[in-house]
């Protein structure tokens, strides 16, 4: 039993997440950094060429951030003032910001208890004749229910625009996840499981709105600087649009050709190390709710969420949090449901009682350490840690 093993507190901090990086990325980028060239060409092309391929996406926009791709997509899509987009309240809280900004209504639809991914059989009453487009979150990397999704979309005439930054590698029903979208956003943030530091991209199906979202994308400007400066001689441009900064470097773009290509053996490592938790903790039922995977889907396994029930503990989600950390190991919390927020209670007079899972997993999720490249004795030593916690505040 590993609560009988002798328990050493280990000397050196154990991160939560690391990025996984090797001479390939290294390379790549002293090769973009000896060419001259830095900004969005040649290999940010390519990146969104492999990723469209990828994803199967008729078209993939790099972007610096998921948020950013948000944004272009809503805007893209002549969604605006008063309208309505359904979403969970169970994630970071990027894009509702920027409906925030764009004078769009979040309206928050709760979660699954057991995946806490956007429950698909409540959207269909939060629909108003305002509501423009449901933003499902692929939470932790396992997707939502996205054929039950795209079929109330179809029905009442809605976009589907997701939230896939931890499900960039995540399928459902043997397809990739963005085959449900109409528009995709993907995050490249230091800590996802394909990083180039800061970074995005917009997979888009439909042509013109995807000519519309490159244009948004920088500035609104009729060429962009790699056909500006070419060979062919300069060019003048004209702004068509006020649009934004959101081009992705191709400083940025070496490290991601070589991140997408370790991606299925990262998964794999992230879907052992998953397999082993859930092995660890499965005698611990009535201290700890694990997240279910759905049998039809291939989660990208993002996250290894932990929920400590706290009823049944005499401790809260932040004493235990503290007391892992107190042992040297890294925690996330992901999330606490942005209705929660101070500036959101404020706005839209958004209190507690109206998402009750949402609001439950807020006080109770705890992220432990998962990533490729963490080693065995290293999670084993979280096991030790957590169970440790737990048990001692056990009732
Ligand atoms: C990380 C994250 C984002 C934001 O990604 P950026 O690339 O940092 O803008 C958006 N949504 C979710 C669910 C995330 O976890």
């Amino acid at each position: 039993m590993i609560q009988e093993m002798t328990f050493t507190r280990r000397s050196e901090f154990l991160p939560y997440n690391r990025a996984c990086l090797g001479p390939e990325e290294e390379q790549e980028v002293l090769d973009t950094l000896r060419s001259g060239w830095l900004t969005t060409g040649p290999k940010t092309r390519r990146f969104e060429a492999e990723m469209a391929e990828f994803t199967g996406a008729g078209h993939c926009l790099a972007l610096n951030s998921c948020t950013a791709a948000l944004h272009i997509a809503m805007v893209a899509a002549g969604i605006g003032e008063g309208d309505e987009i359904l979403t969970p309240s169970m994630t970071f809280p990027s894009a509702i910001n920027e409906m925030v900004h764009e004078r769009i209504t979040p309206v928050f639809v709760d979660v699954e208890p057991d995946t806490l991914n956007l429950d698909v059989s409540l959207v269909e009453e939060r629909i108003t004749p305002r509501t423009r487009a449901i933003m499902p979150v692929h939470f932790a990397g396992h997707p939502v229910e996205q054929d039950r999704l795209r079929e109330i979309a179809d029905r009442h005439g809605l976009l589907v625009i997701g939230d896939a930054a931890h499900a960039t590698e995540s399928t459902f029903r043997g397809r990739h996840v963005s085959r449900f979208e109409d528009m995709t956003a993907y995050s490249f943030y230091a800590t996802k499981n394909l990083t180039t530091g800061e970074g995005g991209m917009l997979g888009i199906e439909d042509d013109q709105v995807a000519e519309r979202a490159r244009l948004l994308s920088l500035h609104g400007m009729s060429r962009d600087a790699w056909k500006r400066y070419s060979s062919e001689g300069y060019q003048h441009w004209d702004i068509v649009t006020p649009g934004y900064k959101y081009n992705l470097t191709d400083v940025a773009s070496s490290l991601g050709l070589h991140q997408l290509r370790k991606l299925p053996g990262f998964l794999l490592e992230r879907e052992r190390q998953t397999a082993r938790y859930d092995e660890a903790f499965a005698d611990l039922g009535d201290v700890l709710r694990l997240l279910v995977r759905r049998p039809h889907v291939r989660s990208a396994c993002h996250l290894y969420v932990i929920q400590v029930r706290t009823e049944n503990l005499r401790a809260t989600r932040d004493q235990v949090m503290h007391e892992i950390q107190a042992e040297n190991v890294g925690i996330g919390i992901h999330f606490r449901g942005v209705h929660l927020h101070p500036f959101y209670r404020e706005r839209f007079g958004f209190a507690p009682g109206m998402l009750p899972h949402t609001e439950r997993a807020s006080e109770q999720v705890i992220s432990i350490p998962l990533y490729p490249g963490l080693k065995e004795e290293d999670q084993e030593y979280v096991i030790q840690v957590v169970r440790r916690v737990l048990l001692r505040h056990r009732r």
